[in-house]
């Protein structure tokens, strides 16, 4: 059966895909063409922008296995897509395969699109991670209520997760892309890119600025609440004071001559400091910033085992 399944899942990719560029496309050919939109039709851009990124991903995660971006299967229909190749040319895969190709069955949240994407672009964790929060974040009230007031920088990062999105998935497998990037979309994100870079040095200026008005010394100060996960105390690089780190911790594993080596490394992409208001919000800001992106946590890997598994 595994013709019938190669079928299907081209054919639910490329839907996806489809679907996904007609929510993107419009979007960019209206941004790169006319004004900066007001509040209300920034909010439907941005709703857009959210679920075409999210059919992206679907698109690529069908186009591994469309098992992937189903939920509460039959347990036949995920016989079918798990074990093609067992599956006998008997099995009357038919209402199955129209069930999938309607959507009939619920699909898996944004969220954890965005966690099974990871497993196949590890390399981009850091990078997106704040870009898939915010457009969490972002989606619900875009949809079913209000954004109020859309920030300039909300629409700009959910429009540079968007087209960081498809430039990914182009860059992997090409026909399950939304549309393909080009010179217009390369533009905009090299302009969004050194709109940031200028953003952070006006925010490390200020941040300085303020630290030298700190009337206290707090740069002993001690450090935050015991630290989770998603987050790590450092010091501040501007006013020495503890500040926080948002980011991931994750487990390596490497072979040194035969030997298994084990080591927990949080890797950052955010940072905040209540004391000077120094913000950073993604990695390439930690790094502009001169502000390290790895840090090791190794001695904390008991700690982890016991509450992450
Ligand atoms: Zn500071």
């Amino acid at each position: 059966m595994s013709d019938r399944y190669d079928s299907l899942k081209r054919r639910l990719s490329g839907d996806l895909a489809a679907a996904a560029g007609a929510y993107l496309v419009p979007v960019f050919t209206r941004l790169y063409r006319e004004p900066r939109p007001g509040d209300a039709e920034a909010q439907a851009l941005v709703g857009n922008l959210c679920v075409g990124a999210e059919l992206q991903l679907k698109a690529f995660l069908a186009s591994a296995n469309p098992a992937l971006i189903f939920k509460d299967m039959p347990p036949e229909a995920r016989a079918f897509l798990l074990a093609p190749d067992e599956t006998p040319a008997s099995f009357n895969w038919r209402p199955f395969a129209l069930d999938l190709r309607d959507f009939a069955y619920d699909t898996v949240s944004l969220e954890d699109a965005v966690k099974a994407f990871y497993v196949f672009f590890p390399e981009f964790r850091q990078a997106l991670r704040p870009y898939f929060k915010l457009a969490v974040e972002l989606r619900k009230p875009a949809l079913h209520g209000s954004l109020g007031p859309v920030r300039k920088d909300e629409l700009d990062r959910t429009v540079y997760l968007a087209l960081s999105l498809v430039q990914v998935v182009a860059s992997r497998r090409k026909e399950c892309a939304a549309f393909v990037p080009g010179d217009q979309d390369r533009r905009f994100a090299a302009a969004f890119e050194a709109a940031c870079a200028r953003q952070v040095k006006e925010r490390v200026t200020a941040a300085r600025q303020k630290a030298s008005t700190l009337k206290v010394d707090i740069a002993f100060n001690a450090a935050g609440p015991p630290e989770g996960w998603e987050t790590l105390d450092t010091r501040c690089p501007i006013c020495k004071n503890w500040a926080v780190l948002g980011g991931t911790t994750d487990i390596h594993c490497e072979e040194k001559a035969g030997v298994e080596h084990e080591s927990l490394e949080f890797r950052a992409d955010s940072f905040t400091c209540d004391a000077c208001g120094l913000l950073l919000e993604d990695v390439g800001e930690l790094k502009l910033a001169d502000l390290p992106v790895a840090y090791d946590r190794s001695e904390d890997l008991e700690r982890w085992r016991d509450e992450t598994r």
